[in-house]
């Protein structure tokens, strides 16, 4: 009894009753706690009976209580293995009721079947055909409990399976001993044992923890999300998303950051909405009943966070978005729902704070996309149909195009041309990019040897490098090797990086610069003036040319005080002896201007769109003097 007991204080002190196996493991203990009782009970009444101090009629019946109570442990035990075995279906109510008939009908042949006490070398015990049936039971129960974990031993975790196997075992074999030994309390001590190795083998709460928070963190989410598309219950999702959450990191310090994040955690608990999980992203998540009224439940929400706003700097009700997926119920599994919910997540974050967003399945026709974008790149690699186009590029002191740059061109399945503004970072999210980017300089490599560009009065061709490219160590020698491959002086090429692949990576590409720096590849700032703009890469990187970015040149036309940002950079880069392009000249206003505040080259609608290789060698057959007018 102590044992138990201390078992029970235990469990309760840990455990968050998450998951379903818990539940079972508590009535498992209660059907325990209580057969101990009753053993105990039944054993003093009998010693009084022995007396003549108690009537036979009541020791009796403290008798059969006692074994409906040992029956209801094995019930029990065979109820935690089914549990504990993962996708199985969830038992139905009439399967309940006849389990729980069964019990019944054995509790009332305690009336029709004999049951006597009887003494044995002054030890009294129970006997006659209720004792036998109830043994019967019980070994029935606990033998279903073993061949069920074994037939489904493979959709059972291992702790459960040993735990349950042991406990099993443990009761079969003291029972064994009572039935020759009749000593009864062998079986109350057995039963406490194999309880205390159930709990030991039982999960570490600390692993579903989330420390920072103390709310379950995404491990539990995850594998309790398992459970719940198997039961499907009617649930939904509210998800409390504090996008800058970073920016409010630096402002409050690390530890006034998790005690905010852990009241948000406990306060929102304490409205017993639900289940509550941090995910490694920093959302927070509440699994809610369906029944529960979103009326009721975000102004609840909102003011937690409307009063810690009060009591933190750095977070606003604006800056914390909500959300509901209002129905998991077209989703077979965790694996799936999980591909679809960073997709939730994202648009989230676009969406206006302190507003509860209905996040419908409109919100996956971004996914759709993606999928569809996927699907379209594999066809293109497949089939060998990732095509360049070339757009030239105006040098203001020749007068004509001396250079061009390389742009990917891909079609979709539905033979119209994808923009790589979409399909580029999709590439690099679902790993296609150092396909594409292999693909880009080999075909520009053959068609400066197939043309014989460097011939005809070309300068170099400008490739664009992607970030994930940048970071790759062996990058430097797969284009060296094309290189050779189609004998292309190193000079002739030009690479464009920008700047977040500086940032990301700069010590691997670094190495891989200084490789083909060596071998005379030049090198290209690209997207100058959107970003960051760190000035600190332009002068740390060895760039021979910065590209000022189209929307730097276009606002400069529109704001005074970024056409001082450009005239000054120019100036800046001029003075570093760096060249410099601007792109996205479409007027020969831009282009004028441009030239006058000497920038070297210029690229843009103006003078050609990106066009196919056939009418750029037209291009470049014709490469006339081209003057411009004011
Ligand atoms: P980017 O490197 O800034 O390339 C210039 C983009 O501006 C091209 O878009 C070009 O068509 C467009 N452009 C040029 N002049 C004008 C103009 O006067 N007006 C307007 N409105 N647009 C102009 P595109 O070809 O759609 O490429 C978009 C981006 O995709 C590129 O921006 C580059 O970041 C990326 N990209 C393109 N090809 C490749 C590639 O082979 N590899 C990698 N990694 N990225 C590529
Ligand atoms: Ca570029
Ligand atoms: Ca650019």
């Amino acid at each position: 009894m102590v044992l138990t007991i201390m078992i029970a204080v235990l469990f309760c002190a840990k455990t968050k009753l998450l998951f379903d196996t818990d539940r079972a493991f508590s009535y498992l203990m209660t059907s325990i706690l209580a057969a101990i009782l009753a053993n105990m009970i039944s054993v003093y009444l009998m010693a009084l009976w022995d007396n003549q101090l108690m009537s036979e009629r009541l020791t009796l019946w403290s008798g059969r209580i006692y074994l409906l109570c040992m029956v209801c442990v094995a019930f029990f035990a065979l109820n935690y293995a089914k549990v504990a075995i993962v996708g199985r279906k969830k038992k139905n109510r009439t399967a309940v009721m006849a389990n729980v008939s069964f019990l019944l009908l054995f509790f009332l042949a305690g009336f029709f079947l004999h049951i006597q006490i009887g003494k044995k070398d002054e030890i009294l015990y129970f006997y006659g055909g209720y004792v036998r049936l109830a043994y019967g039971m019980l070994m029935l129960y606990l033998l279903l409990c073993i061949l069920l974990v074994l037939k489904y031993r493979k959709h059972i975790e291992r702790r459960y399976f040993i735990s349950v196997i042991t406990f099993t075992l443990m009761i079969l074999i003291t029972v064994v001993l009572v039935l020759v030994f009749s000593r009864v309390e062998f079986l109350s001590f057995a039963m406490a044992l194999a309880l205390l190795f159930m709990f030991l083998e039982m999960e570490n709460p600390d692993d579903y923890v989330d420390s920072d928070s103390g709310a379950l963190n995404e491990h539990a989410f995850r594998k309790w999300g398992q459970r719940l598309f198997q039961n499907k219950p009617g649930m939904r999702l509210l998800i409390i998303s504090i996008p800058e959450a970073d920016y409010i990191k630096k402002k409050l310090g690390v530890s006034d950051f998790n005690n905010l994040f852990a009241e948000i955690a406990q306060q929102t608990q304490k409205l017993h909405i639900g289940k509550v999980f941090r995910l490694d992203s920093g959302e927070f998540v509440c699994v809610v009943k369906a029944v529960e009224k979103e009326e009721a439940l975000f102004p609840a929400v909102s003011a937690i966070i409307h009063g810690l706003s009060e009591r933190y700097a750095g977070i606003s009700p604006e800056s914390v978005r909500y959300g509901m997926i209002p129905s998991l119920e077209n989703y077979a599994d965790m694996e799936s729902f999980l591909q679809d919910f960073r997709f939730y997540l994202k648009h989230l974050c676009t969406l206006s704070g302190d507003v509860l967003h209905i996040l419908d399945e409109y919100v996956l026709d971004e996914k759709n996309e993606e999928d569809f974008v996927v699907l379209s790149l594999k066809q293109a690699i497949l089939n060998d149909e990732i095509m360049v186009y070339y757009q030239p590029i105006y040098a203001t002191a020749k007068q004509r195009f001396t250079t061009a740059e390389a742009l990917i061109r891909i079609k979709d399945l539905n033979g119209k041309f994808m923009s790589p503004e979409l399909f580029i970072p999709i590439a690099e999210r679902r790993g296609y990019i150092l396909t594409l980017g292999h693909a880009v300089f080999e075909k520009v490599c053959r068609f400066i040897k197939e043309q014989s560009l460097e011939e005809r009065g070309f300068s170099y061709i400008e490739i664009n490098l992607s970030t994930v490219q940048c970071m790759q160590k062996g990058l430097a020698s797969e284009l060296v090797s094309i290189m050779k491959e189609y004998s292309i002086s190193p000079g002739f090429i030009n690479l464009e990086i920008t700047e977040t692949a500086a940032i990301k990576s700069e010590k691997i590409l670094m190495k891989n610069m200084q490789r083909l720096l060596q071998l005379g590849v030049s090198f290209s700032l690209d997207d100058y003036g959107s970003g960051y703009s760190n000035l600190d890469y332009v002068v740390r990187m060895p760039f021979y040319l910065v590209k000022l970015d189209k929307l730097l040149v276009w606002d400069s036309f529109k704001k005074e005080k970024t056409r001082v940002l450009l005239e000054t950079s120019v100036e800046m880069l001029k003075h570093m002896q760096i060249k410099i392009v601007a792109e996205g000249v479409e007027t020969m206003e831009q282009a004028v201007y441009l030239e006058n505040i000497g920038v070297d080259y210029l690229q843009g609608y103006y003078f050609s769109k990106p066009i196919c290789e056939e009418e750029f060698i037209k291009i470049v057959d014709n490469n006339t003097r081209i003057k411009l007018q004011s």
